[in-house]
Order: C-alpha cells, then sequence, then structure tokens
C-alpha cells in the first residue's frame, strides 16, 4: 500500500461524472481516494449539460435503451445493467434532487440544472473523505508513479490502483480536451480515432441565404439520410446545420461525410402532409402575389423554410416561382441538402471513438496496465442525446471504481 495506513489508495483523474462515479464508489468501499482535475473547478461539461435542463437519462424500457448504442459491448451492457436508469433516478433521489419524466420521455431532475445535484454529490464525497486537488493536469506515468503539470511545477505521486475518467474531446475549454490520447497510444493503448458524435454540420449556404436566415430553426421536420428519417428541429447556422434532429442523424451522416467527402441529406418541411395534399393546396391561381406571399398562406410554411425551397430550386438551376404544383409538393418534402464537412468536434456535444472495449477486462482495466480502470466518455461508444450520454457515463464509472476497488484489495 502507498499510504503511512493500510488503507489502499486510488487515484481517480478527471472529475466530470464519470470521474465522481469512480471516486464515490471506491470510497464507499472503503479505498482512500484522491480525484485529481486539471481545470480550476470540477464537472465543467456536467454543469454546462444542466443549463439545456440535465437530461440525466431516459425512461423507455432498458432492451430499447441499450439499442441507442448500436450494438453496446458485453461490458457497456453489463455496466448498464448494474446501474441502470431506474438506479440513476434513486442515486439522484437520494441527494435530494428529485426527477420526473418529460413528454418525449426524458429524464430531467426537477430543478432542471446540474448545480443544486452537484453541490450536494461534492458534499456527499467530501464528507466520506474524498480529496480533491485541482488544477493537475495528468502527463503520464513515470517510473509507476502518476506525473500531474501543476501551474508551479510537477506532482509525481504514487498510487495503488487509478481510474481514467479523461472525457472526450468536445468543447476543450471546458477541460477535457482528448490530450490524454497521445499518452495512451505511447503505452501502447490501442484507441479508435475520436470523432465528433451530436454534431454540426457544414452547407455551402448561398450569401442571401446565409444572412437572412443564420440563426433561424426549421421546426416540426423530418430529416432523411440513408433510409433513416428522423423527426425534430433544425437550426440554419452560418457554417452548416444544427439542432436536436441534425444531432440524431449525426453518426451515418458524418461515417458517410469521413469516407466519401460530402453527402446529401433531404429535408421534410411537412412531413405529415401528402403530396397530393400540399398539391391540393397548391392548386389555386398565385395571382399577383409573389411565392413567398403564396407559398406561406398556402402551407402555412415560415420565411425560412420558403427560403430554404427558394435554396434547393437554384441550386437545381430552378426558379421557384416557374416551378408546377407537383414539383413544389414533392420538394416540400424531399429538399435536397449537400453536406460538405463535418462541424469540428470541439462544438459537438459529444464524442465517438476512444479506448476501445476490446483492450479492457469486463471490469474496465486497460489489460495492458494492470491497476489502470477507465470509464465514462473517453471509452469507445456512442449515442444520441436524450440521456443515453451521461446513464453510460455514471455506469461505467461505477463499473470502472468496482472494478478498481475489488482490484486494489484482492
Ligand atoms: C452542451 C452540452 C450539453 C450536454 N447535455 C447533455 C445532456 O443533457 N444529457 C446527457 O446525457 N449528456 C449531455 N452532454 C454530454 C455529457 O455532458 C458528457 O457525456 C459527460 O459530461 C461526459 O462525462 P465524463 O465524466 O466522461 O467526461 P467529462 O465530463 O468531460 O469530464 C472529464 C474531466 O476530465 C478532466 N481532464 C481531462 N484531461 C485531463 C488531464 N490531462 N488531467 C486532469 N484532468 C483532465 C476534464 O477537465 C474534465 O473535468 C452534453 C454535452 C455538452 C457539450
Amino acid at each position: 500500500m502507498t499510504g503511512s495506513t493500510s488503507q489502499p489508495t486510488a487515484a481517480v483523474i478527471g472529475a466530470g461524472p464519470a470521474g465522481l462515479m469512480a471516486a464515490e464508489f471506491l470510497c464507499n468501499a472503503g479505498v482512500r481516494v484522491t480525484v485529481y482535475e486539471q481545470m480550476p473547478s470540477v464537472s465543467r461539461k456536467f454543469l454546462l449539460a444542466g443549463r439545456g435542463g440535465l437530461n440525466l437519462t431516459h425512461s423507455e424500457p432498458l432492451e430499447a435503451f441499450l439499442e441507442r448504442y448500436g450494438v453496446p459491448s458485453p461490458a457497456l451492457k453489463a455496466a448498464i445493467d448494474a446501474f441502470s436508469p431506474a438506479d440513476l433516478r434513486n442515486w439522484a433521489d437520494a441527494l435530494g434532487q428529485e426527477t420526473f419524466v418529460g413528454s418525449s420521455g426524458r429524464v430531467f431532475p426537477r430543478a432542471m440544472k446540474a448545480s443544486p445535484l452537484l453541490r450536494a454529490w461534492l458534499r456527499r464525497l467530501d464528507a466520506s473523505g474524498v480529496t480533491f486537488c485541482l488544477r493537475e493536469r495528468w502527463q503520464g506515468w513515470r517510473d509507476g508513479k502518476l506525473v500531474f503539470g501543476l501551474p508551479a511545477g510537477e506532482h509525481v505521486v504514487p498510487a495503488d490502483v487509478t481510474v481514467l475518467a479523461l472525457g472526450g474531446a468536445s468543447w476543450p475549454n471546458l477541460g477535457s480536451d482528448g490530450s490524454w490520447v497521445e499518452i495512451l497510444e505511447r503505452d501502447g493503448v490501442p484507441i479508435e480515432r475520436l470523432k465528433p458524435a451530436n454534431c454540426g454540420f457544414h452547407v455551402n449556404w448561398s450569401e442571401t441565404f446565409r444572412s437572412r436566415f443564420e440563426g433561424q430553426p426549421l421546426k416540426g421536420i423530418a430529416l432523411g439520410f440513408d433510409g433513416r428519417t428522423v423527426r425534430g428541429e433544425a437550426l440554419i447556422t452560418s457554417a452548416g446545420l444544427e439542432g436536436g434532429a441534425v444531432y440524431a442523424i449525426s453518426a451515418p451522416l458524418r461515417d458517410v461525410i469521413i469516407k466519401d467527402g460530402g453527402a446529401t441529406l433531404y429535408i421534410s418541411l411537412r412531413p405529415d402532409s401528402r403530396a397530393a395534399d400540399l398539391q391540393g393546396r397548391l392548386a389555386n391561381p398565385r395571382g399577383k402575389q409573389s411565392i413567398s406571399n403564396f407559398l406561406r398562406k398556402a402551407l402555412n410554411l415560415p420565411p425560412v423554410a420558403i427560403g430554404l425551397l427558394q435554396e434547393a430550386a437554384l441550386a437545381s438551376g430552378a426558379s421557384l416561382a416557374a416551378m408546377t404544383p407537383h414539383a413544389i409538393a414533392q420538394l416540400v418534402n424531399r429538399i435536397p441538402v449537400r453536406v460538405t464537412g463535418v462541424a469540428p468536434i470541439t462544438r459537438a456535444i459529444s464524442t465517438a471513438g476512444g479506448i476501445s472495449f476490446g483492450s479492457l477486462d469486463e471490469n474496465f482495466m486497460l489489460t495492458g496496465m494492470p491497476g489502470t480502470f477507465a470509464a465514462g466518455e473517453m471509452l469507445d461508444w456512442e449515442a444520441p442525446t436524450g440521456g443515453y450520454l451521461l446513464q453510460a457515463c455514471f455506469a461505467t464509472g461505477k463499473a470502472a471504481g468496482k472494478g478498481a476497488a475489488a482490484w486494489v484489495k484482492r
């Protein structure tokens, strides 16, 4: 044991939800835990997630829930089985943060933010004896000890067991910058390339469209790509598109763009209306009305949607005003949008890729580095928004903490 007492010691690196969960389990198992974090305060991304209401998990049946991770690795599935959405809700409840199920099935704390939950959790960790070392940037190992860079020098510490919970690479200003990839690759750990997940995309909008509609939402639409359709909302950005529906279709779209350099996405503006109904509503003569006014009245479309139709007509060398009602009706529910790139990972909601499950054992220990465990978004899984991200981070944090506690006490 590294400490002066016989109590085993654990270093948890990264104070996001995964790391704090690992720390909690280790501490409850009688291990002396120190959490190292490079930022001046903990869980900055978790707090940011709270600004959107903090979608903690989802209430759908566990089988359907697990399908959101594609084909989850057996270890991820076992971790979520062992710390399920119901367990997560009970855990939040015990911290005085009752949760509720929203109309979409998503689960939120009643407070609709992360700070009360985080405050209560930190108080409990503190009372259990967990130590926090902030502004310590993990740089790797030297002679079997952990090396941290501090604003003034270096801190080299031994630990009986280590849990890495360093997050992905999105929003690096909040702390998770993916710098761990180089450290682990140096030591021979196989890492799947980090890619943006739940991310935006680039579209070469015309200057007219961009300047007029940047920042405007397209509501109640459906996006179609490669045989999949998702309903929701998209936001026009100066560089392209982002928003809930875009994130939901982002994984297959991203992979095709990385492979082929571009892809065509289809936007349906009135997904609940059949083309024949739309055509019927366009049958009345337009008279002296502008095409925009005519479409606004006939189809109840907002200016941004009409702008998008104009943009698509222009791209195909046509003029919307010269198109037949039949052609417009077809276009309304199948607007092709050429997507030219994936928005940078720094602005993505989450990260795909990471430590491959093949290099972890069933207890989340790196098989090539006995005594080092890993959890959270730095592992190679991905999921849509809807509470699946935090659920997997909490569950793998707990599983890694449990594995680390068993290992250090073996
Ligand atoms: C805008 C936004 C909204 C979101 N909303 C939701 C939501 O509502 N629901 C949901 O399920 N998910 C949401 N997420 C995703 C969720 O916040 C993340 O999946 C989750 O925080 C990842 O947890 P983690 O513990 O694995 O990593 P992180 O929370 O990223 O924590 C990793 C920690 O490690 C530290 N660290 C990194 N490198 C080092 C180093 N070298 N040395 C020391 N410390 C280091 C970082 O500073 C950071 O504090 C959202 C994300 C964003 C960006």
